[in-house]
Parts: structure tokens; C-alpha cells; sequence
């Protein structure tokens, strides 16, 4: 696709069939802005149409070309056959007695995932999935209940975010990859969303307001880290004694926590970012007074912070410590000098709650 070629080449034909045949196409934004451009040349543009579709998208909750009214009516239908802006629709949106939104987006090729919307005050945070399903498989999670099904591309996960963006008519002031998904087993795609969000041009998200939550893939954390952006971490401990720790994450088998310490202390030395630590409170399991004292022991090896998170229900195989075993284990951190927070519970109603995300119908 470089510049004055015709896009209604034969080769071309056959790419964009094989593309309707396996049910879905490549997003505008899955294309680098050179390609973007590139692409908007070839369908007729001139070279300021990219910053205009931009424009559109990002600032006026645009996304379809047909409405975006300074583009030439035959470019308009030509990028709209080839490059959507958006890919899948919200097949199902169910609202919380909070205000907490969950959304079902569904993609053309069948696969569903769910991402959230959660007000507080007057910003919004979204919070997105960067896979359908989930290898992590921890026992007290939803999203991995049946397994992986397959990675997202960064159009998709950028479509969850205008769908959401669009119902709730804003954009959001902070993004968290805390959907279905292990984004850091899906790097390239995470990486590649990350800079649209970031991008001036684009989201314009700050990366102080964008945090990747990961259940620790020291390669990954490495990699990001080496971006030498301020994205926020947060790192899913949920237990600090690697036996037991393997058991509620059987995927955290193959990253030694030690790695992911190491990891970790790397990607604060490069980026200068707290991480945190997220840890699910759960009944006899994990929430004993020698967990806490542990878990302070690593937290204060990478001085990081810990989140804690209530088991939020989805089977019954867990149950969330009683109030005082919660208050109890945050005054053990503080006691330790670790900060440490309690996660408000939200959208548990409509099961949209840490944990909750599955994508069924
Ligand atoms: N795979 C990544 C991204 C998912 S983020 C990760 O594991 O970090 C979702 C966060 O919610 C993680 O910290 C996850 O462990 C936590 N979580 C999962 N199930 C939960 C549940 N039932 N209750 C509370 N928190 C849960």
C-alpha cells in the first residue's frame, strides 16, 4: 500500500476477501499512523484527511465515515468497505445500581468479550479486555473458566473503548487492561493499543492513567519497562508463598515469582512508576495474618503498593474474609509501612466486578 497505488488491485481483492471470509477485517487502527496514511492516499485522500478521521474519532465520538462530513463522499465509501473504525457492536449493556456499565461486545466472528465502564465523581475509568477468554485459569476467576480463546488485536480492544465511549457520550479519564485477558501474553496488540491511547493525537490518555494489570510475565514487564513510558503496573500476587500461589493461578507455574520481582524492580528503575501489588481476598485461603506479613516482605522489596480486592462472587468455591480480617490485613502493610487500599466493590450486581468478566451471551 504505498502511495499511489490503486487498492483494487487483484492482490488486493484477494486480501480483502479472505479477510470477509474469516469473518472480520483489520480496523483503521490496527494499521500504524504511516500506514493510515498510506491507506488514505490510496482510497483518494489528501494528506490532512488522516488527521481529520483522527479528529473525528477522538474529540467529536465519531466513527462512522458516513458522518464525518469533510471527507469526500467517494473516500467516505471506500474506507468505509475496507477499513471500519470500529469492529463488532454492543450486543447487551446491563447498568448497575452504581452506575457501573458492562458491555457485551460481540465481534463479527462470533466472539464476545465483556469491558466496563465505572464512573466515580466526574470521571469515568474504562476498563477493557485484551483477549476472549483467558489462559491464567485462576480458580476464583470467571474469565478463564473456559479457557483461552483467542488473542485481540488492538482495533478490537480500541473498539471497546469508542463502543463504550459512545454510550456513555464521553471519553474516559483513566483505562485499565483489567478484562478478560493476560495482556502481556498478548504483547504486541497490548503494546500497539497502548500508544493509541497515548498518542496526542489519539486518546491522548496520559500513561499515568493507563494501567496494564498482569498476572506477572517478567519478559513482558521487561519489555514494556524498556518502552521507557510511564504506564501504571499492577501485578496479581493474590498469594505470597509461591506454592500456594501456583495453585490459585495455575498459569503463574511457568514465571517463578522471583523473576517477577526482578522484573518488577526493572520496571520501576526504568520508569519510575509504584507498582502494585493486587491481591484478592479470599476466606481461609489467603487472608492470614502470616500472609500479610509476607506480602509486606515483598512489597517492600520493590516498594510496591498493595490493592486489596474482596473476592468478588462468581462460584461458590470462595467466599470474601468478613470486614475485620480485611481491616486486619491492610493494618498489618500499614504497620509494615506499606500502603495498601481496599478496592471498592463495584457493579457487582450485574456481575461486572473484578473477576465477573466472561463474555457469555
Ligand atoms: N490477567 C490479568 C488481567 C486481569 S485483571 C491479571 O490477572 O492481572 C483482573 C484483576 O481482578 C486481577 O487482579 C484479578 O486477579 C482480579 N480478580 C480476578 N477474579 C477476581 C474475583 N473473583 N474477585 C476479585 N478480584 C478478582
Amino acid at each position: 500500500l504505498k502511495g499511489g497505488t490503486c487498492p483494487l488491485t487483484e492482490q488486493w481483492e484477494i486480501y480483502v476477501a479472505e479477510k470477509k471470509r474469516r469473518g472480520h477485517k483489520k480496523t483503521l487502527y490496527d494499521h500504524s499512523a504511516s500506514e493510515r496514511e498510506n491507506i488514505i492516499a490510496d482510497c483518494g485522500g489528501r494528506s490532512f484527511v488522516s488527521n481529520q478521521v483522527n479528529n473525528w474519532v477522538f474529540r467529536k465520538l465519531v466513527y462512522e465515515y458516513e458522518k464525518m462530513t469533510n471527507l469526500s463522499k467517494p473516500l467516505r465509501g471506500e474506507l468505509d468497505s475496507h477499513f471500519p473504525i470500529v469492529t463488532g457492536h454492543i450486543e447487551k449493556t446491563l447498568t448497575s445500581a452504581d452506575d457501573t456499565r458492562k458491555a457485551l461486545v460481540r465481534y463479527p466472528d462470533g466472539t464476545g468479550v465483556e469491558c466496563v465502564s465505572i464512573p466515580s465523581d466526574k470521571r469515568v475509568t474504562f476498563c477493557i479486555s485484551t483477549m476472549a477468554g483467558c489462559p491464567g485459569r485462576c480458580l476464583f476467576c470467571a474469565s478463564g473458566k473456559h479457557g483461552f480463546i483467542r488473542n485481540l488485536s488492538r482495533g478490537e480492544m480500541l473498539s471497546q473503548y469508542l463502543l463504550l465511549s459512545e454510550s456513555i457520550n464521553d471519553y474516559p479519564a483513566n483505562t485499565v487492561l483489567m478484562g478478560s485477558g493476560e495482556p502481556l501474553l498478548n504483547f504486541d496488540e497490548t503494546r500497539g493499543f497502548l500508544f493509541i491511547l497515548n498518542d496526542q493525537k489519539l486518546a491522548d490518555l496520559g500513561a499515568r492513567r493507563i494501567t496494564v494489570s498482569t498476572i506477572g510475565i517478567p519478559e513482558g514487564i521487561i519489555r514494556l519497562a524498556e518502552e521507557e513510558l510511564q504506564f501504571e503496573i499492577a501485578f496479581s500476587l493474590h498469594h505470597p508463598d509461591e506454592k500456594q500461589r501456583r495453585k490459585l493461578i495455575p498459569l503463574s507455574r511457568k514465571y517463578p515469582l522471583a523473576a517477577v520481582i526482578e522484573a518488577l524492580l526493572v520496571y520501576r528503575r526504568k520508569t519510575n512508576r509504584v507498582p502494585t501489588f493486587e491481591y484478592c481476598l479470599l476466606e481461609g485461603i489467603n487472608d492470614t495474618l502470616q500472609c500479610a506479613h509476607k506480602t509486606a516482605r515483598l512489597a517492600k522489596r520493590v516498594r510496591a503498593k498493595v490493592n486489596l480486592i474482596p473476592y468478588n462472587t462468581f462460584c461458590d468455591d470462595f467466599r470474601p474474609p468478613d470486614r475485620d480480617t480485611v481491616f486486619t490485613f491492610r493494618g498489618i502493610l500499614e504497620q509494615e509501612g506499606v500502603t495498601a487500599t481496599i478496592r471498592r466493590q463495584r457493579g457487582a450486581d450485574i456481575d461486572a466486578a473484578c473477576g465477573q468478566l466472561a463474555g457469555r451471551r
